[in-house]
């Protein structure tokens, strides 16, 4: 196969921090030697990569302050000034795209063929699209205004993709940020910061606070942020709406999924299994919307899960860095646990479970693709998150049959509906309870089109302009006139 990937790049930089991260605040990284670090280690050796620093509640109030003493001058810039910012991001993560990407495979451990060809075009698309917001700004959202400083917490499974969705549309629209990124790939976030402050970015516009959950619970609740977005699991979300309750902040939910993947006995089945591959294993199904629940009409459900146990052989696992493999490591050993445990669960409720043969790379947290068949709608693997490349399948008879077990679910992000007979699959898709629904197709994603969920999936949208709406707020003017002015 081809040469591995080089990290020539990326570990240089890295040595350029061989003392450790200090967090991002006011345009600088603060002095390393400050206060409690952890490791990030590459998930797929286990090796150490750099040390980060745990941000305090001190620390989080440092970043608030600059974010705060930040807003009035980036709002003063007006939308154009905005935009040749964010145009100027854009420009940076293309010219850097290689360097990103490395430093995102090995923090993460997805293959280096998503990071590169997915994850950073996705990012430099996403500063593009809002650019033209800001531009757009002062037309089109003449009776809002910006929030002011917003908290951001993202999840490790795309953090600069994470990144750019939660970032981009706040500073477009006028906000300043104070980012905190999982504890498990916080690199790609720092890297991001450094980079974008030699690209001009006013100082104290976007700050970059490390660290774990406490990290978060403490700007979650610092009294100086107008608003909290999260993307995360449902559960933290949950204590995040607790913690917000009544305080007057403003709060969006990207949560988890449990997505049905709906395939009718007229699909294209060739095109659908490739379908599947897409929803299930791509990011090691680490993935909010993953189609992670395939539900097969029953003329094609045994026929169907041959081919797919079939493709399944030829899925490679591998060492991120290597360009010809399609899955690489879980994210850690304890997320690998939960993975192999779930699967036990679901062997035990009575499935009968697949994976193809093959050795994986030792070292790492590296779990094979996974179907389980003949899976209960009421099993643990039915309904919960597995966030692992573990697929389940069910079978149906009738439409009406399809929409109640995809529907039979606490979450709603999104769903994925295959035939070739369109008005079934345009009959369907507006019964399905979900925030995005795809016809013949899966995890298309735009920066133009809102991405969110219902239900226990949360609330608000990313991207586009109902993304926007997210970083604004109404305000209504009235004036009367002066009593003289006749
Ligand atoms: P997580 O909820 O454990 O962590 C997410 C972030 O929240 C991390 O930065 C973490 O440090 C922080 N955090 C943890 N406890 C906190 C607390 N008490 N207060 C404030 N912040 C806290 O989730 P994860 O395991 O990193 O990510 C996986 C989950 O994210 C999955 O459930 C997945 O479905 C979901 N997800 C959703 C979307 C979406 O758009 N809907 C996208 C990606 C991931």
């Amino acid at each position: 196969g081809p040469a591995p990937e080089s990290d020539t790049d990326a570990r240089q930089w890295l040595s350029r921090h061989a003392e450790g991260f200090g967090h991002f605040i006011g345009g600088h990284f603060t002095p390393a030697s400050a206060g409690p670090h952890f490791d990030t280690a590459e998930p797929a050796t286990g090796q150490r990569l750099a040390g980060i620093a745990q941000g305090s509640a001190q620390d989080v109030d440092a970043a608030v302050a600059a974010a705060r003493a930040a807003q009035p001058g980036w709002l003063a810039l007006g939308g154009h000034g905005r935009a040749r910012h964010l145009y100027a991001l854009a420009r940076m993560v293309q010219r850097h795209a290689r360097l990103l990407a490395v430093v995102e495979a090995l923090d993460n451990g997805k293959p280096i063929r998503e990071s590169r060809d997915l994850d950073v075009p996705l990012v430099a698309r996403h500063f593009y699209h809002h650019a033209g917001w800001a531009q757009l700004q002062e037309r089109e959202f003449a009776d809002q205004v910006p929030l002011g400083v917003i908290g951001q917490i993202i999840p490790w499974n795309f953090p600069l993709l994470m990144l750019a969705w939660k970032i981009a549309p706040a500073l477009a629209l006028g906000n300043t940020v104070v980012l905190k990124p999982a504890e498990f790939t916080p690199l790609s976030a720092l890297l991001f910061a450094e980079l974008a402050a030699q690209a001009g970015l006013p100082a104290g516009v976007l700050n970059v606070v490390t660290g774990d959950g406490a990290t978060g619970a403490a700007l979650v609740a610092h009294e100086g942020v107008d608003k909290i977005a999260f993307t995360g699991s449902t559960d933290v979300g949950r204590l995040i709406r607790e913690a917000t309750a009544g305080s007057g902040k403003s709060l969006t939910l990207e949560l988890g999924g449990k997505s049905p993947f709906i395939v009718f006995d007229d699909a294209d089945i060739d095109a659908a299994v490739e379908g599947v591959v897409d929803a299930i294993w791509f990011n090691q199904g680490q993935v909010c919307c993953a189609g992670s629940r395939l539900l097969l009409q029953e003329g094609i459900a045994a026929d169907f899960i041959e081919r797919l146990k079939r493709r399944m052989q030829s899925l490679r696992v591998g060492l991120p860095l290597d360009k010809a493999i399609d899955i690489g490591s879980l994210i850690d050993p304890s997320q690998l646990e939960r993975v192999r445990s779930l699967v036990a669960t679901g062997v035990r409720e009575g499935a009968v479970c697949y994976q193809p043969p093959g050795a994986l790379p030792a070292g790492g947290s590296f779990f094979p693709p996974t179907l389980l068949t003949g899976v209960h709608p009421a099993a643990t693997v039915a309904t919960e998150e597995i966030f692992g490349p573990v697929l389940v399948t069910m079978t149906f008879r009738t439409p009406d049959e399809a929409v109640a077990l995809a529907n039979n679910t606490r979450y709603g992000l999104a769903a994925s509906v295959w035939s070739e007979t369109i008005g079934l699959a345009l009959g369907i898709a507006p019964l399905l309870q979900a925030g995005v629904v795809w016809v013949n197709a899966t995890n298309l994603f735009d920066a133009g089109v809102g991405f969110g969920g219902y239900r226990e999936s949360g609330y608000g949208r990313e991207g586009g302009r109902e993304g926007c709406y997210e970083y604004l707020k109404p305000r209504a003017w009235a004036e009367r006139k002066p009593r003289s002015a006749t």
